[in-house]
């Protein structure tokens, strides 16, 4: 059904929605690449973006100020191991980009179990999954191994070597822009620093792409459409930081990050509240998919940088999982078993609703609304019986928008009040619009 609603919303009149891009193929592509907050393993990622949608990659060179902050020296890895002294290979940077603590010096030589041990990262909870860890801005080095292997390590003394370099260079980062029928943009972020797992970082980066490739076969809109693919914080705020300018063009934005595990719907509201928060409680509402709606806390993911004080964005964020809160997060097991196509999907097709939602939402007023107008003579019960067959406004959604249409409601409002679907709303006041008895109120 909701389908349905989004394709008239759309003037389509196909009856399926046609998958615009294999999401979970894209992730598999996705998932070896060694990502961190800088390095070829984002370039790689935003390369591979390029054959679906033509991502702007850009460069922003080490030491520049953003903000408060710096962007940081940018960090590669060819290789690391920790060898046995008989030479065999206990771990192997090769077998999972998750062995190596993100932003590792370099290092080689022969280190004692002990001297090992002060740089060994494990789960013990979790004996059989690799914890993933960074230190980006202290410089030390480290390897994550299951716990299980690290027991079994009695050795007294290991070969260790990380190949990688840490130099001046830039921080990489992505944007992809649908233009819009105004000035005024749709925002949603997307953090791509995080190396093999799959829901945290990838699920969003896949979805994002496929809301693109939608989006571009769809007649343009009132709002533009940004999309960021970003490392987290330091990416957002670089971003912010270089297009301070533009940010009053930002109307509604989103943060989008672990959108493929089977789990209930999370939302979290805009440091300030927004209309988005309203469309996405009322997207989710009628979706039949359980969610909960969460307030904002200056914790998580970029809405918190969209959101500070200086900048106060309308940015929500939407995720399935919550982080930090379930058992894969942060390790080998956030892999591509964890996401399912059919996860990726439902996130696919309720943002889609989402956004149509936001694209479609606008205040109206009644042309005369000294009392009810007279339907028939305009044809509107004709029209109403024939939207009936294809669920669409029924007569009740037309009364609504002919009285509450006053000027200072939104249709999501009247939806809202009404209990019922924007999408049907909508179509009622697409009919009152024909019929000449509503006009817009631009804001
Ligand atoms: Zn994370």
């Amino acid at each position: 059904m909701m389908l349905d609603r989004v394709f008239k919303a759309e003037g389509n009149e196909g009856g399926s929605l046609v998958q615009p891009l294999d999401m979970m193929t894209l992730l598999r592509t996705l998932f070896p690449l060694p990502r961190s907050l800088t390095g070829d393993g984002v370039r790689a990622t935003l390369q591979a973006l390029r054959q679906h949608i033509s991502v702007e990659i850009h460069e922003v060179a080490t030491g520049t100020e953003v903000f408060d902050w710096e962007v940081p020296r940018e960090w590669n890895i060819r290789a690391a191991t920790i060898k046995a002294k008989d030479g065999r290979v206990l771990v192997d940077f090769a077998d999972n980009n998750l062995h190596v603590v993100g932003y590792s010096v370099p290092v080689r030589g022969t280190f004692s179990l002990m001297e090992l041990a002060a740089h060994v990262h494990t789960l013990p909870d979790q004996p059989d999954a690799i914890p993933y860890r960074t230190s980006y801005y202290a410089p030390n080095w480290g390897f994550c191994l299951p716990h299980s292997l690290w027991t079994a390590m009695q050795d007294e003394a290991y070969e260790v070597e990380i190949d990688s370099a840490l130099v001046d260079g830039s921080l990489t980062y992505g944007e992809f822009f649908i233009p819009g029928d105004t000035e005024q943009e749709i925002l949603i972020s997307v953090h791509v620093c995080h190396p093999s797992l799959a829901n945290d970082n990838l699920s969003g980066i896949v979805v994002a792409t496929a809301l693109a490739r939608y989006f571009l076969a769809q007649p343009a809109r009132r709002f533009g459409l940004r999309l960021l693919f970003l490392p987290a914080t330091i990416g957002a705020i670089t971003w912010l930081a270089t297009n301070e300018a533009r940010l009053d063009r930002i109307v509604h934005g989103l943060v989008l990050t672990c959108a493929g595990d089977d789990g209930p719907f999370h939302y979290k509201k805009t440091v300030n509240g927004a209309v988005v928060d309203l469309a996405a409680e009322h997207v989710l509402r009628h979706s039949g998919h359980a969610y909960q709606m969460l307030e904002f806390s200056p914790y998580g993911y970029d809405e918190r940088q969209y959101g500070s004080p200086g900048i106060a964005l309308p940015v929500g964020c939407l995720m399935r999982a919550i982080h930090g809160t379930f058992p894969e997060y942060h390790t080998s097991l956030d892999n591509c078993d964890f996401v399912t196509p059919q996860a990726l999907d439902q996130s696919f097709r309720l943002l889609v609703d989402l956004l149509v939602t936001l694209q479609r939402n606008a205040i109206y007023c009644r042309v005369d609304g000294r009392g009810e107008p007279q339907l028939g003579r305009r044809g509107l019960y004709r029209a109403i019986a024939g939207q009936k067959e294809a669920g669409g406004a029924s007569q009740m959604d037309l009364l609504w928008v002919l009285n509450q249409c006053d000027g200072s409601r939104s249709l999501l409002d009247i939806a809202e009040r009404a209990g019922v679907p924007f999408s049907r709303i909508r179509a009622a006041a697409d009919l009152c619009l024909d019929a000449e008895l509503i006009r817009e109120v631009r804001q």
